[in-house]
């Protein structure tokens, strides 16, 4: 059974169970409505789902809930920040918000947010630097638990580590949505997963090994210890190529950026950990704004006239369907599956309240 929950309601609740669990209001009303937007967006591996999870690092000390962002560094166009386990939500948007300021005053910023709690969903990053007709690019590092096995690997070694490009097309008058590319680094999230196991559903082949290395279609695999108390692993995506991707955001993002990289067996802690290394670019300040607007137009239109493929609803740009998916759940309210929301009441019955 699922639960139809409208968009401003269920921020509400998270609201609630994050101010009850120690943040501020302002702090617990942030981290909230950024869960709901990512489920608005079709992301439900990055919204109120977990919660919980946040709730219980919280409770273990590695998430401070109420932590500011660090200026470690700062010479202008450089800017290196620690992110110190609070909410990524917050630190990562103020982060972002410091980039801009340098951005404004050089014409670009290069970020590192090191050691920030999880960031959630990539894409909001980006679509507030595309909001400023700025070009934004991301490569985060996932500290919590080796769950994706690296190309010609049998078991998990790192994170899902995502990657985020972010590109404003048009310019004034001519302005389109923005691209905004956002994935995993592995065939699909880990939190699907988790959404597809609570779900009972089987996942497409090729995305896991199970716990002995061999493929299997079951999530379950890197939701619960298995018989022999080991997990499977989530293969990473486009094979050597996305293998590559995802060694570059542990080692820009991660090791780069003063965070660290994994190298060690899984610890059990709820706490995930992600750093970032973020570019933001002025076009107007590289000179390009004008031919940088017509030339992405006139490339994305191009794309657009490709014939439908068979069997397919023709060329979609990244960004499309998230904004399709906001537009239809901002109107029909968040589908929240069954065990996931058994999961926030007994988050919320852990701090002692009811939701
Ligand atoms: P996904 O596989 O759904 O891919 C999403 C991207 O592909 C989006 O840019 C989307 O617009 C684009 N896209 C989807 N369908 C398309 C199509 N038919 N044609 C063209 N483009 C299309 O997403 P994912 O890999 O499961 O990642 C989901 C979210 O998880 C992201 O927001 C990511 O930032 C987040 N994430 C966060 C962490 C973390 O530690 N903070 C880790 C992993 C993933």
């Amino acid at each position: 059974m699922n639960h139809v929950i409208p968009a401003s309601q269920l921020e509400t609740q998270i609201t609630a169970l994050f101010v009850k669990a120690g943040a501020t209001p302002a702090n617990a009303q942030q981290v909230a409505a950024n869960l709901v937007m990512a489920n608005l967006s079709g992301h439900d591996s990055h919204g109120v789902g977990m919660a919980p999870r946040y709730v219980d690092a919280i409770l273990e000390g590695n998430l401070s809930p109420n932590t500011s962002v660090a200026v470690k560094v700062d010479t202008g166009m450089l800017l290196g920040l620690d992110g110190q386990h609070g909410f990524g939500q917050v630190v990562g948007v103020q982060a972002m918000e410091m980039a801009f300021e340098r951005v404004a005053q050089h014409g670009a910023c290069i970020m590192s947010l090191a050691s920030s709690h999880h960031l959630g969903r990539i894409g909001h990053f980006a679509e507030m630097a595309v909001a400023k007709g700025w070009v934004s690019l991301h490569f985060v590092s996932v500290f919590s638990r080796p769950v994706v096995a690296p190309f010609g690997g049998a078991d998990g070694r790192f994170g899902t580590n995502p990657c985020c490009i972010g590109i404003p097309l048009g310019y004034g008058a001519s302005t389109q949505e923005p691209f905004v590319l956002d994935f995993a680094t592995s065939r699909v999230a880990q939190g699907k997963m988790r959404v597809a196991h609570n779900e009972g559903r089987e996942v497409k082949p090729g995305t896991l090994i199970d716990e002995h290395g061999n493929p299997t279609n079951k999530p379950g695999v890197v939701v619960v210890p298995q018989s022999n108390g080991r997990m499977g692993a989530l293969l990473p995506f486009g094979e050597y190529k996305g293998f590559g991707m995802a060694v570059a955001c542990e080692l820009l993002g991660g090791a780069l950026s003063g965070g660290g990289t994994w190298h060690q067996q899984a610890d059990g802690r709820r706490a995930v950990l992600n750093s970032m290394l973020t570019i933001v670019i002025d076009p107007a300040r590289l000179g390009t704004q004008m031919s940088f607007a017509q030339e992405s137009l006139a490339f994305v239109d191009w794309l657009r006239q490709s014939p439908d493929a068979p069997g397919s609803d023709g060329v979609t740009l990244a960004g499309e369907p998230e904004r399709k998916a906001r537009a239809e759940r901002l109107k029909n309210g968040v589908s929240v599956d069954d065990a996931t929301w058994q999961e926030i009441q007994a988050s919320a019955q852990k701090l002692g309240m009811r939701l």
